[in-house]
């Protein structure tokens, strides 16, 4: 399989996991250009114009959140960071940042490959996409101008909050979005340590559009960073 995709930078300190990475990628076609330190891949995230950075977190001299926070002062760069297990903190700070997705260690390639493959739709999608006016994932179909919603043949009412939350949800299908990010947009800034606002309304919700609420089937629970909308397979 060759096709010419998008030059994708990875920036990685683990020899063995840059190696076994770049293999993987450039397996399905992609060309890779890895780099083992924060400073030299913010120089390779400005000279080379890769189309998508992977990043981990851990880095020998700069935090792979400076490495984040510094390019989006100056990019829209699409990034997925690398994190160790049970960091949470560091994943949620991470998306915070500007990141656009995680995968914590360790990861299969597939996941990793779905993910990259994902981040370059959504991107591909973003200049004009932004006004998409009807989402469907198996039986949730949201008329998102309309602001109705259905369950299978079954409209469901939303309060105006409950909709918006689940725009915010709808409009990064697929992607997680963080608690912060979920109370700034549907509360206002200063409403982000408020988490039991989301909490309740994500029950209720929950209750509106799920079968079994205590097995989400669309809205998902990423423990301590988020929410995600599931988008199924695709
Ligand atoms: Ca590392």
């Amino acid at each position: 399989m060759k096709t010419t995709g998008p030059l994708l930078l990875l920036i990685e300190d683990d020899p063995q996991l840059r190696t076994l990475l770049t293999t993987a990628l450039e397996s399905q076609g992609y060309t890779v250009f890895a780099i083992a330190s924060g400073r030299e891949g913010l120089t390779a995230a400005r000279n080379r114009h890769p189309g998508l950075l992977i990043l981990d977190l851990g880095l020998p001299d700069i935090d792979g959140q400076d490495v984040i926070r510094r390019l989006r002062t100056w990019s829209g760069l699409p990034i997925i960071v690398l994190s160790a297990r049970d960091q949470e903190s560091d994943i949620t700070q991470a998306l915070d940042n500007g990141a656009d997705d995680y995968l914590t260690k360790p990861f299969s390639t597939a996941e990793l490959m779905s993910r990259i493959k994902a981040l370059l739709r959504r991107v591909a999608k973003l200049p004009g996409g932004g006004a998409q006016e009807c989402f469907q994932v198996d039986e949730l179909k949201i008329e998102l101008t309309r602001r109705r919603v259905f369950v299978g043949e079954q409209e469901i009412h939303l309060t105006p909050t409950e909709f918006r939350l689940l725009c915010v949800l709808v409009r990064n299908a697929g992607f997680v979005v963080t608690h912060r990010q979920l109370l700034e947009k549907v509360w206002g800034a200063s409403y982000i340590e408020h988490s039991h606002y989301l909490r309740i309304y994500m029950g209720q919700l929950r209750h509106k559009i799920e079968a079994d609420p205590a097995r989400p089937r669309y809205l998902l629970t990423e423990a301590g960073v988020g929410y995600r909308l599931n988008m199924g397979e695709n």
